[in-house]
């Protein structure tokens, strides 16, 4: 019932049901914050007396009073949503305190000390969040009163002094509010059921549902159930913990607590937890739950075992000990990097809780990019400066910036910024999210900046205590063999988020190497999948990483890169700049044998796959000289003046280079440069053919920017009558094909045509936007941000495809190209290739293969089979 009751309402009911220590309460409806938003803000007419009869049946249940100055009731109010926003929304506990109840609460705990700290804890919690009075401002007076009295912790604070804070606290409250501090528990109650609401709707939320993609219309249920205290002692705590560990996926129960403590104290960061198992404390030096306090240890345990086998999934399990007896207070899918998501995919696989098929689904294909991160070359590693904990994996290296609003601000002008912290909150999102890494002072790994970076995909560094940071200068300095090192605001630093090592200056990164359990996986997921998955990929060396990553050959290679090259660019100069075509055949002459030695290379480490060749496509301007020193150099070689180069040059000047004459457009005009490159394949595959006969290799030429069958006529004729006479095997000519682009409207529209001519057709689906939505694919990043924003656009059309509008095109393309030529074999090779959702796309239309860059290869491969798991549910 996670629609209705959030995930927590829907998780604690049922964990309720199933016999688990869990407090009682009762949840407030999603529904009702619907109602809320749509009806200017107000409630159904039944809720108040539904909500009256629910803390009755509390009351009855722990046989307390809200309100009472003898045996007072107090609950937590927390939010939750359908899909998990960790931080992102409000908490108030120990509600129902006041002047009265709090003496209430001393007496029937006969404890004085924990009722002021419950008392001082709820009204800065309750002002913070209910009467915007900020937390930073009690914060400060208790950092004060820690220092007049010399103390180090919360805890130590005694029983006296907190019942005077409470009445600063109080005072504080009416001095910046101008409102007394509610007394009666039922209108803290309301007052703090409307500020979860409002929650929903706070900037950072709202943030966090646009980066995760959960929307609006969902709002949050609110969970009111009665407090169990894990601050009455040091024989009572509170943690958090994970089934199994969130970073690697290992099957070790793994988590963080701290005695005598409430709540947030834990993923605050604001004291360093204690680690649940015996082993974790040992590498940590600190006690453990399973030493300080062993028969909880075992009862929790085993509750973690009962509850991966229902949930059949891994869980973030959040709990409290009041006075050595143990309660669950939540219970949720945990959030986990990709590492850890295909370990536990895998390894629950084989501990038979799930199917390979769910394995399969269990891992999203967007979150591969993470385990494809970087990490550092080994080799050129140095002795780091500082060292914390792991918290979020990779490794990268950046500018250090003190302020979330810096961050965002260095990002927004392209610079690698790594965000530095004593410790983040829920309102540093927007700078984390900038940031390609995160270091933190304070603060374990299940701290606000390890949780949320995890969930970004972001390196991440926390709780490194050795960081003493001021940001009042903008430094952080370290001691380091006596000796102090300052890092400033604008130095490089980089980050091991695999160790926790933090590095001065910049260390370079490698790529990942793929594990055994994520090629367990890929090998499940390929059996399901009916799209093949190609690689975009123009030389040997990305066509090595394209099949390591498991591209079943080259869906474009595009020429002109190969045509920038130093060493040739100068033919490619004289070529442009020929004045007849005798000229221009010398300067092609010149280019054959080097285009020749770029395709064997390409064909040798492609063996026995398809490679897809497209011939020549950019405006010839664009590899025109740009530098005076390129003019001289080209002046000499051509024997033509300056001023004359020059003319040329401005001969070829377009308005509109995108639609000007590029593409096939130059093979009409200059039949002889296509030709070369055709001469030049042809000359490799028998170069390839002659060292290793037997291994055939499909070469796919493909023509680009087509609108018009006669022009693919003319352009594959041409091609033809040059492998015609190449000296190729009959096999080998046989297995070449000739196909072409669909870029243009046009070419979509009369797809039935143009497959009369073309022997495949990949979709250049960049040109296809770029046409078809009149956006210019070079500009319009300048303001597609504004039509995201607006919700104009779900989301960058160039980035994932346009299924509407442009995804007509390739299916009209799709169902015309094949009336016309059964089986007509149809890919795709723009960006949108390697994009999960337009690739669910692509299966739903019935293409045969997608091709992206090779790092992307192992996404598409994954989202080609949820697609095809998905559409046969
Ligand atoms: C395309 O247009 O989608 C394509 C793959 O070609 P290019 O990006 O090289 O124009
Ligand atoms: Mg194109």
């Amino acid at each position: 019932m996670k629609n209705l009751l959030g995930g927590k309402g829907a998780n604690l009911a049922e964990m309720a049901k199933l016999g688990f220590p869990v407090p009682p309460g009762f949840t407030i409806t999603t529904e009702v914050c619907t109602h809320y938003y749509a009806s200017g803000k107000t409630y159904p007419t039944e809720l108040k007396t539904q909500v009256e009869a629910a803390i009755k049946t509390l009351e009855e249940c722990m046989g307390l009073k809200f309100g009472s100055s003898d045996n007072p009731l107090l609950v937590s109010v927390r939010s939750g949503a359908r899909a998990s926003m960790p931080g992102m929304m409000d908490t108030i506990l120990n509600l129902g305190l006041n002047d009265e109840s709090v003496v209430g609460l001393a007496k029937s705990s006969g404890n004085e000390r924990f009722a002021y700290d419950c008392y001082r804890r709820f009204i800065q919690m309750y002002a913070d969040v209910v009467m915007n009075v900020h937390a930073s401002q009690f914060e400060s007076v208790l950092e004060s009163l820690k220092e007049k009295r010399q103390l180090k912790r919360d805890s130590d604070i005694v029983a006296e002094d907190l019942k005077k804070l409470c009445e600063i606290y109080k005072d504080l409250v009416f001095e910046s509010s101008g409102k007394s501090f509610p007394q009666n528990p039922s209108d803290q109650l309301w007052g703090a059921v409307g500020a979860v609401f409002e929650s929903w709707n706070a900037p950072r939320a709202i943030h966090y549902r646009k980066m995760e993609q959960i929307p609006g219309e969902w709002g949050t249920a609110v969970n009111i159930q009665a407090m169990v205290f894990g601050n009455l002692s040091d024989k009572s705590g509170t943690g958090v913990c994970f089934t199994r560990n969130p970073s690697t996926g290992e099957n070790h129960f793994y988590g963080e607590y701290l005695t005598n403590a409430q709540g947030e104290d834990v993923v605050a960061g604001i004291r360093t937890p204690h680690p649940i198992t015996k082993v974790d404390g040992k590498k940590a030096g600190l006690l453990s739950l399973e030493e300080e306090m062993p028969a909880v240890f075992k009862e929790l345990d085993g509750l973690r075992l009962k509850l991966e086998k229902h949930y059949r999934e891994m869980q973030d399990i959040e709990f409290t000990i009041q006075e050595g007896r143990l309660f669950l207070l939540q219970t949720r899918r945990g959030k986990r990097t990709a590492q850890a998501a295909v370990r536990t995919a895998v390894d629950m696989v084989d501990e038979k809780l799930i199917s390979e098929h769910e394995a399969i689904l269990r891992v999203d294909p967007y979150s591969l990019d993470q385990l494809l991160h970087p990490r550092l070359d080994p080799d050129q590693k140095g002795t780091p400066l500082a060292k914390g904990l792991p918290a979020s994996p990779g490794a990268v290296n950046g500018e250090v910036v003190f302020s979330s609003q810096k961050a965002a601000d260095l990002a927004a002008q392209g610079k690698r910024v790594i965000l530095v912290r004593h410790e983040t909150s829920p309102e540093d999102i927007v700078g984390m999210d900038a940031s390609v890494g995160i270091l933190t002072a304070l603060g374990g790994m299940t701290s606000h900046a390890a949780v949320v970076a995890r969930g970004m995909g972001k390196s991440c560094v926390a709780g490194c205590a050795e960081l003493k940071i001021d940001y009042s200068s903008g430094t952080f300095s370290v001691s380091k063999n006596g000796e102090r090192i300052t890092v400033k605001e604008g130095d490089t630093i980089t980050l091991d988020a695999n160790t926790g090592d933090v590095f001065l200056g910049e260390i370079p990164t490698l790529s990942s190497e793929l594990n055994e359990d994520f090629m367990k996986l890929m090998v499940w997921a390929d059996r399901e999948r009916k799209l093949q998955v190609r690689a975009n990929a123009d030389t040997p060396h990305d066509a090595r990483i394209a099949r390591r990553f498991g591209a079943q050959g080259i869906g474009l290679c595009r020429t002109e890169h190969m045509f920038f090259d130093e060493d040739r660019i100068d033919q490619v100069r004289l070529m442009i700049v020929a004045s007849d075509l005798r000229e221009r055949q010398k300067a092609l002459a010149k280019l054959l044998p080097m285009q020749r030695e770029d395709f064997v290379g390409l064909f040798k480490e492609m063996r026995g796959l398809p490679v897809t060749i497209r011939l020549l496509d950019p405006p010839l301007h664009e590899f025109l000289p740009k530098t005076a020193a390129d003019y001289e150099r080209l002046s000499k070689l051509s024997g033509r003046s300056g001023e004359e180069l020059k003319e040329i040059a401005d001969g070829l000047h377009e308005f509109n280079p995108m639609l000007g004459h590029r593409g096939c457009r130059l093979g009409i005009t200059y039949p002889e440069i296509y030709e070369m490159q055709v001469q030049a394949i042809a000359e490799a595959l028998i170069e390839v053919q002659t060292s290793k006969p037997g291994e055939i290799v499909t070469a796919e030429i493909m023509i680009p920017l087509v609108l018009d069958k006669k022009e693919l006529l003319d352009l594959r004729e041409k091609s033809e009558v040059v492998l015609d006479r190449a000296k190729l095997g009959e096999e080998q000519r046989r297995a070449i094909k000739i196909g072409t682009m669909i870029e243009i409207p046009r070419a979509a529209l009369l797809a039935d045509e143009i497959a009369g001519v073309a022997e495949f057709f990949s979709f250049g689906t960049n040109d296809l936007t770029q046409m078809c939505m009149g956006l210019s694919r070079d500009d319009s990043g300048k303001f597609l941000g504004d039509y995201v924003e607006r919700k104009i656009f779900e989301q960058d059309p160039f980035v994932s495809i346009d299924q509407s509008g442009v995804g007509q095109l390739v299916e009209i393309a799709t169902q015309r190209g094949r009336a016309a030529r059964p089986g007509l074999k149809i890919g795709v090779c723009g960006e949108h290739g390697g994009d999960p959702k337009s690739v669910y796309f692509f299966h739903k239309v019935g293409l045969d293969y997608v091709s992206c860059s090779p790092y992307r290869v192992p996404a598409a491969r994954l989202a080609a089979a949820h697609a095809a798991l998905n559409s046969a549910k």
